[in-house]
């Protein structure tokens, strides 16, 4: 979960307030091949709400732009990515889990594959009272993870990279993404809404919580999940 190295830093622009700043910020952007750089929290673009999208970019810009954000989750690698995190202020995102866990892992979860799509102008609802906590972790802020209780089911509505309306239910894993993924559009990070007693390094995590839940860590470092 690094920024893959090798590139240079752009500098962000921290007010694309036009479509034309927007336009010439993303084919900067697209000029330089390979996975575009993350940016990390601290950018005042990951604490704004991102602009609808209603056509600032044309079709061949939007489905470049998805097709470098697709290219730039799985470098990371990650199940997700909004665009303020490549410092683009629109409400946009992509999401993909190929779901690499063990089985016991996966059933404790809900973590079932969740195919590649872009959802533009997602809005999310949550779909009865339950909720569900697990660590996660978000690009933006490397090397760490905490535990987020979440809704553990929500109705999704959004469009996706080919103009199709998105309006169903996420239950488990991928529910977690896309709620995830669109409080970035709000200028949310998970770690606003995680237990942070929890708050883990990615090596405590690799030696000591990787149980199928938080269980354990919540004994031990003392939080209610
Ligand atoms: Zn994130």
């Amino acid at each position: 979960m690094t920024t893959p190295a090798g590139r240079r830093d752009p500098v962000t622009p921290t007010d694309l307030v036009t479509a034309a700043d927007l336009v010439a910020f993303v084919d900067e952007l697209l000029a330089v091949p390979g996975p575009l750089p993350i940016v990390a929290a601290g950018h005042p673009v990951l604490r704004r709400p991102a602009q609808p999208f209603d056509g600032q970019l044309d079709p061949v810009r939007l489905a470049a732009l998805v097709s470098a954000m697709r290219d730039t989750m799985r470098a990371a690698p990650g199940v997700g990515l909004a665009a303020p995190q490549i410092g683009v202020p629109l409400r946009l995102a992509v999401i993909e889990d190929p779901a690499p866990v063990p089985p016991e892992i996966a059933e404790v979860r809900g973590r079932v594959p969740q195919p590649f799509r872009a959802l533009i102008n997602p809005e999310y609802e949550p779909v009865g009272t339950g909720h569900a906590a697990f660590f996660e972790g978000c690009l933006s802020v490397p090397g760490w993870q905490a535990v987020v209780a979440r809704h553990d089911r929500v109705w999704l509505r959004a469009l996706d990279e080919h103009g199709r309306v998105v309006d169903e239910e996420f239950a488990g894993w991928p529910a977690r993404i896309v709620q995830h993924e669109t409080d970035h559009l709000d200028g949310t990070l998970y770690l606003d809404r995680a237990e942070l007693r929890s708050l883990s390094s990615a090596q405590a995590m690799a030696e000591r919580w990787t149980q199928p839940t938080p269980a354990e860590a919540a004994e031990a470092l003392g939080f209610r999940c």
